[in-house]
């Protein structure tokens, strides 16, 4: 908004930028210096334009680091790796993904099928909002291998829901987007910094002068188009409200009823190399995505949809990641576990079910000069970073609209 001159106040409630994608300072026990570490791994793909757009105009962009390649990793070590090759899309991954160990020729015969019918169907079945994404891999006879350790393994993660409990239009876009559309917007960007740093104040303030920051500044009402912040009542021509839906009703907005699902980040230091895999993807246990986050020693392992593990202890939790990460890294068997953090996001995203996208509000308000973001608005994106991206710029560009200055920020799809 400042960028189309604007002059715009952000009121954010907590003393730092960045909401969901966040890091913080983990005390040292031996009171040597504090650890910062993000809540949790935020990874994006090259098909999220929006978010890299985004990243450009904060002067970020270079802090993003690309993986051309996939590595799918067995309990026994094996590792198969999915990278593209010279074919053009939808072909790409042709060549590794005939060579990958983890599936049988007919597991991927079958998921060699249904990613062609993606491609036909997603423009014209009218049901994929409705039906789940599990009884669409049914429906095209995937076995049960190819389910768990294909679609299972990438689309859990990428929409932070089960299978059972995701509506089919999300695998599709997530399918089409990363997988089919171009060669390379599967390529998994892993921020070099914390997130903390890469949603920073001072990136902020590239935006130029006209943007103004107020941290620690919750909104306490949202009063027709007005904002009241520290009793006072602040009227702008124009106001955006990117609170999470659960937050709507504590400032008196109607809050649309979306279920929550979870994600559990778990830091583990240990006192040797572990692995020298940058990345990999666990198959057929708990953990599902572990990042090497520094020289093999500290891993970040990631379980989206993880609401097995809500009531579990946080030595519970510890004692399952260290026993899967044992089936897949022999090296953990003799190394010494040093030190381990675990953060259970109970609200991480709302949950992409069935019926949930008719009841994801558009950014235009029912007050004509309010206007509403945030990732769970109607984007078309599952709850992300670049599904947020993508609210911000829809309201930026309905606030143009309503100033007679019309604005384009959205980017459309790769696809
Ligand atoms: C554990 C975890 C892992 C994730 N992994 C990924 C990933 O790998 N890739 C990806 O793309 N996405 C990931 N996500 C999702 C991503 O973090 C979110 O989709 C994104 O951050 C949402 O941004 P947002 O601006 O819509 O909401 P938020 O980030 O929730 O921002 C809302 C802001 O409003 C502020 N606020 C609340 N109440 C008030 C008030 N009254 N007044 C003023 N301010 C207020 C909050 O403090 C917050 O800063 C993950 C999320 C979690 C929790």
């Amino acid at each position: 908004m400042g960028s189309a001159g604007f002059e715009v106040d952000l009121f954010e409630a907590r003393p730092f930028l960045g909401g969901r994608a966040t890091s913080y300072d983990l005390p040292s026990a031996d009171g040597a210096e504090p650890e910062t570490i993000d809540n949790c791994q935020h990874i994006l793909l090259r098909c999220c334009v929006n978010l890299l757009n985004f990243y450009e105009r904060m002067g970020v962009r270079d802090r993003i680091k690309f993986y051309r390649e996939f590595f799918f990793l067995e309990p026994g070590g094996r590792l198969s790796v999915l990278r593209r090759g010279r074919l053009p899309a939808p072909f790409h991954f042709t060549g590794s993904f005939w060579k990958m160990h983890c599936l049988s020729r007919s597991d991927k015969i079958g998921i060699a099928k249904a990613l062609m019918a993606i491609r036909r169907e997603r423009t014209r079945r009218k049901d994929l909002e409705r039906i789940s994404m599990l009884d669409w891999l049914l429906q095209k006879r995937q076995t049960p291998h190819a389910i768990d350790r294909f679609w299972r393994q990438v689309l859990v993660s990428a929409v932070n829901e089960d299978l059972e409990r995701m509506a089919a239009i999300h695998g599709f876009r997530v399918f089409w987007l990363a997988f089919l559309a171009r060669p390379d917007s599967y390529e998994m960007g892993v921020p070099s910094v914390p997130l903390g740093d890469l949603y920073s104040s001072e990136a902020w303030s590239r935006m130029g002068p006209n943007v103004r920051l107020h941290l620690r500044a919750p909104v306490e009402a949202v009063d027709g188009g007005d904002f009241v912040v520290a009793g006072q009542r602040l009227r702008g021509d124009f106001s955006i409200c990117a609170l999470p839906f659960e937050r709507l009703e504590s400032v008196g907005l109607a809050a649309p009823r979306f279920e929550h699902s979870p994600i559990t980040g778990i830091h583990l230091w240990f006192d040797r190399e572990i692995t020298t895999l940058p990345h990999a993807t666990l198959l057929d246990r708990t953990i599902q995505w572990m990042y090497n986050k520094g020289g093999g020693k500290y891993l970040q392992l990631v379980v989206s949809a993880s609401r097995d593990l809500t009531n579990l202890s946080r030595n519970e939790i510890i004692e399952i990641a260290v026993g899967d990460l044992r089936l897949y890294f022999p090296r953990v068997h003799d190394a010494k576990l040093l030190k381990a953090h675990v953060i259970k996001e109970q609200r991480a995203t709302f949950s992409a079910a069935p019926e949930t996208e008719k009841l994801r509000p558009t950014a235009q308000s029912e007050i004509p000069n309010l206007f509403l973001a945030g990732d769970w608005t109607k984007t078309g994106w599952p709850a992300t970073m670049e599904g947020a991206v993508r609210s911000g710029y829809i309201a930026a560009e309905h606030v143009a609209q309503a100033a007679g200055q019309p604005a384009s920020f959205l980017l459309p799809d790769l696809g």
